[in-house]
């Protein structure tokens, strides 16, 4: 579920997001580890929070390409509902890393960058922000993407959790993002920070800060891990503990669920484009062109006699 809010007196708004089933599917059907699962946990709850900002129907994509144990990510989220993604790891290096106790998810993901593409359709542009990763995780990332970018000062917190039911472990995600945004510009151009005055990667410091966005701020820092994963504890609750004593005005929640656009047709279509040799050169021992859907697994066969 996503729940957009708004704290009018601080000039902040943002959204609450809440993974169950989605993405349970998303880790569960890829078998990924643990630790792995953590870190596509995060990017997907991510992915749901900036691309449920998408009005009408539009696509929007999360890719991380980095030198870590899990060197690739990519989450789609088509709006207004849908999510899925996969991830690239290597096994040896995870082992390793879990040895010396380097596996959290920053450490996993390592430098490189992170891509933020928005498609919203023909008639719009596309638009892709991209963001340094510098083994600072995708919280501090996304942070980066908005002052870059949007130039909206941002915070984003993120959590992923496994939850026991009666069926077994299943993982959950969470994620809350504040945006302030007053509605005089000169008072957020004084909270922002000029990523672009400080060296790259350095920690950099804002200058100005508003009191309202402090505040803000540092209220959502408050908030712990598990207020984001518990299946318990409703958003709403999470923001009432949160901005009680300013009041929080919640918007109508909206579901999100895991699909996938893969499809036969598709395939058959990128199939036809290859040289019938090429096509000659994909045929398995059953004798059939075998394609795996790398988001959802899903493996299709297809005879390769329907193509000559
Ligand atoms: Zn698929």
């Amino acid at each position: 579920m996503v729940l957009p809010f708004v704290v009018e007196p601080l000039e902040s708004r943002g959204r609450v997001v809440r993974l169950g089933a989605s993405v349970d599917r998303i880790l569960a059907q890829h078998g990924y580890p643990a630790p792995v699962g953590r870190l596509v946990g995060e990017a997907a709850a991510l992915a749901v929070l900036l691309g449920s900002a998408l009005k009408f129907q539009g696509r929007f994509q999360l890719q991380t390409r980095s030198d870590g144990v899990v060197d690739m990510i990519v989450i789609d989220f088509d709006a207004p509902d849908r999510v899925r993604g996969f991830a690239r790891f290597d096994a040896e290096r995870l082992k390793e890393a879990l040895a010396v106790n380097e596996a959290a998810p920053a450490q996993l993901l390592g430098r490189g960058h992170l891509a933020l593409t928005i498609d919203q359709g023909s008639d719009f542009s596309r638009y892709q922000g991209v963001v340094p990763l510098d083994g600072q995780g995708l919280e501090q990332a996304a942070h980066q993407y908005f002052l870059q970018s949007e130039q909206i000062p941002t915070v984003v917190r993120l959590a992923v959790g496994e939850t026991i039911t009666p069926e077994g472990a299943r993982w959950r995600a969470g994620g809350l993002m504040l945006q302030f945004l007053p509605q005089s510009t000169d008072r957020r151009r004084q909270a922002d920070l000029h990523p672009g005055d400080a060296p790259q990667g350095a920690d950099i410091q804002q200058g100005e800060d508003d009191d309202a966005w402090v505040e803000a701020k540092s209220l959502v820092a408050t908030i712990e891990d598990h207020e984001l994963v518990d299946p318990m504890l409703s958003s709403e609750r999470l923001l009432f503990r949160l901005f009680h004593e300013r009041g929080v005005k919640v918007f109508e929640e909206q579901s999100v669920h895991h699909a996938c656009r893969c499809a036969s047709e598709r395939i058959e279509d990128m199939l036809r484009r290859f040289t019938p040799q090429e096509r000659k050169d994909m045929v398995g021992d059953n004798g059939r062109i075998g394609v795996t859907c790398e988001f959802c697994s899903t493996h299709r066969d297809f005879d390769p006699k329907d193509f000559d």
